[in-house]
């Protein structure tokens, strides 16, 4: 049994409300399925999505526990079976969506009969402060009344402080506990760069992981063909993920990610859900994310196996402007966009920290870190080489004043500009006779950029896209320009300086690896590289063509991802080795006994068909 679930299983045994906050994969099901099997009483289960529901109501029945459900998806006939299944005594738990649970008729008749338990998961729907508030979920806060002596269990991934008193105060008035647990995740290193050469940084970073899985996150889908686009070129097997791609193009790159060994996704939010590939070795964040519980549910797809698995996030102004304007553009609530700001804002904190950074990430998710080791967590940037910290006070004058001379009203790179005396044309004339105009003429530029970002990440600074996002003073930028607090700066030492290449003299890492291959070896490597792919002759690319054709044709009558049928991998090698018999397909590197019966007929009767027609 995991960390918390024994702790919480006996919470819910002893009849006492209770809302858990665990991570996704944390075994969160069990946590209130066993208790629901060795009550006598019964148990009712709401949840938002049908799909849920269907998944676990057919796993519990496969494993023989009596479970119904009751949603929109399935027939009224199949719906009333369900009914009379569960109040015979015949079902022990029913699943049911919130709006169905709070239908008058419905709580009626369960009333009568004996409701042990509740349980309420996705529970931070029920929040106007959590990121997903749903207004079906609200009416689940009179459940109590309606069944005053079923124990009342909510589960929930995601939710700060504040939302988590809020799910406890509707559901069980405050009455229970609040458990958080599993949150920490120790093979997960982590680890923060500010975006300098972040082209070259990125490209070697993924080349020192060659042959593992990763994904790699942006902001938006430009982003993704861009990055996907120069790893592409530089012989990494990379894709763009996104939205705006057509369903058949993601659901195709969705299974050669999940069947291949070393292909790198590089996506927006878009990817994930539902990706459960246990040896994601590294999790990049190109931009920064909208939140830290986006963070965390990102890096959290990485190492589900358990080995050490790598998490990188790339920091940087710009970013972190952006992600406060997407903010602003929301077409929500103030109070949902207050409770957004502070989500993004301690991702900031977290980014531009000189702590312990798994420290930072499990305060924020209220979960205490246990450091064994002398030298903190001992897996991330900053225990592991701690940064340096330097005095930057005059520095943070210098942008702080010059946005006080300017009134207030212009964006972070502005005030870089003026600070640093820049012939920029954009430049006013009058802030060219300001004071402040000029004044680190001789500092860098990315070093104001870093004292920008951490003024910002700690306050001191406010993104006001009230005003077109000017950056502002906050009450606390005082302390600096009074001289009572002073301004250190944060550089990780994690940085390698890349090491500078000559383009010309060095060859693409794909090119490096076709020295001298045969063609076989080619043609294997053709599937590991789009690039490399070009490199098929033109007959053989046709074949190859078809028989992808035949592989989705036989997915869609079978119902099963393409990769099931045959991996990318077997489809190159197939259209080498050209069998046309049963024994030659079973050399086909990836067929076994079983897929040659199954398959051996059909694609050896395309292969023939090809070769006749050339
Ligand atoms: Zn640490």
């Amino acid at each position: 049994m995991r960390d918390g679930q024994a702790e919480i299983i006996q919470h819910i045994l002893d009849g006492t409300h209770l809302l858990a906050v665990m991570p996704t994969g944390a075994g969160k099901s069990l946590c209130f399925q066993i208790p629901a099997i060795v009550r006598s009483t019964k148990t009712i289960v709401v949840s938002p999505l049908v799909a849920l529901i269907q998944d676990q109501t057919h796993s519990l029945q496969e494993i023989g526990v009596s479970a119904e459900c009751i949603h929109s998806a399935k027939s009224r006939d199949d719906n009333i079976v369900a009914w009379k299944q569960f109040i015979s005594g015949a079902g022990k738990m029913l699943y049911v969506s919130p709006e169905r649970l709070m239908q008058p008729r419905m709580l009626h008749a369960l009333q009568k009969h004996n409701i042990g338990m509740i349980v309420v998961d996705e529970a931070h729907c029920i929040s106007k402060w959590g990121p997903s508030f749903r207004p079906d979920y609200e009416s689940l806060s009179h459940l109590q009344s309606y069944f005053p002596h079923a124990t009342l269990c909510a589960f929930t991934a995601t939710a700060d402080k504040a939302t988590r008193t809020d799910i406890a105060q509707k559901l069980f008035q405050g009455n229970g506990h609040i458990i958080v647990k599993g949150f920490d995740r120790p093979n997960l290193s982590l680890a923060v760069q500010p975006k300098r050469q972040f082209k070259r940084t990125l490209i070697d970073y993924v080349h020192s992981k060659r042959g593992q899985n990763g994904i790699i996150y942006c902001l938006s889908r430009n982003n993704t063909e861009t990055i996907s686009g120069y790893l592409q070129e530089n012989g990494i097997p990379a894709f763009a993920y996104h939205a705006g791609k057509d369903p058949s193009e993601r659901m195709r790159l969705q299974n050669r990610f999940m069947s291949d060994s070393n292909v790198v996704m590089v996506a927006t939010i878009a990817f994930g859900m539902g990706i459960d590939k246990p040896d994601i070795r590294f999790v990049i964040h190109a931009n920064i994310p909208a939140s830290m519980e986006a963070f965390y549910q990102e890096i959290g797809r990485a190492g589900r196996d358990g080995n050490p698995a790598e998490t990188l996030l790339f920091d940087d102004l710009q970013d972190i402007v952006k992600r406060h304007r997407r903010l602003f553009e929301q077409h929500t609530s103030n109070a949902h966009k207050i409770g957004e700001n502070a989500r993004l804002q301690s991702l900031i904190g977290y980014a531009e920290t000189a702590e312990c950074r798994r420290k930072i990430l499990m305060g924020y998710f209220d979960e205490q870190v246990e450091n064994t080791h002398a030298e903190g967590c001992g897996n991330c940037d900053n225990c592991l080489h701690p940064p340096t910290v330097k005095n930057h006070t005059a520095e943070a004058i210098h942008i702080l004043s010059a946005i006080d001379q300017t009134g207030q009203y212009f964006g972070a790179n502005y005030i870089v500009d003026v600070v640093r005396g820049s012939k920029n044309q954009n430049i006013r004339p009058q802030h060219r006779d300001l004071a402040c105009f000029g004044i680190g003429a001789n500092t860098p530029k990315n070093l104001y950029q870093t004292v920008m970002r951490q003024l910002i990440a700690r306050g001191y600074l406010y993104i006001n896209f009230n005003k077109f996002g000017a950056v502002t003073l906050s009450p606390n930028s005082q302390n600096i320009l009074r001289g009572i607090d002073t301004f250190d700066i944060i550089t990780p030492n994690t940085i390698t300086p890349p090491q500078k290449t000559d383009k010309k003299s060095k060859p693409s890492p794909v090119a490096d690896m076709l020295q001298g291959a045969d063609r076989e070896l080619l043609h294997l490597l053709a599937v590991f590289s789009p690039t490399a792919l070009d490199m098929l002759q033109g007959a053989d690319r046709e074949l190859l063509h078809r028989l992808k054709t035949l592989r989705l044709e036989l997915a869609r009558t079978k119902n099963v991802p393409a990769f099931v049928i045959f991996a990318d991998k077997t489809l190159v090698h197939m259209t080498i080795k050209k069998p046309t018999t049963k024994r030659q397909f079973l050399a086909v590197h990836g067929v076994g006994q079983q897929k040659a019966n199954s398959y051996s007929g059909v694609f050896c009767h395309a292969i023939k068909t090809f070769l006749d027609e050339k």
